[in-house]
């Protein structure tokens, strides 16, 4: 596929995916995407960005079941 931005070939390759959630980062690694020869600029097929979301949401949840306890609140 070509880069949107400046329209040279971007190849096959993985990344790491970096999410704020606000508290919290989840970081995805090996996430396939394509990624452009001379910008770097990366960019992910449809299903990869579904994929993605799915994993965020599942982290989250499970994110949400740990209890986080402040010691200098309880103590
Ligand atoms: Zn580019």
């Amino acid at each position: 596929m070509k880069c949107l931005k400046c329209g040279a070939e971007a190849e096959k390759s993985t990344t790491t995916s970096v999410t704020d959630l606000g508290g919290c980062l989840v970081i995805v690694r090996n996430v396939p995407c394509y990624k452009c020869s001379e910008c770097n600029e990366i960019y992910y097929t449809g299903d990869v960005v579904e994929k993605l979301e799915k994993i965020i949401e599942t982290t989250r949840k499970a994110m949400e079941d740990i209890s986080v306890v402040d010691y200098a609140k309880v103590a």
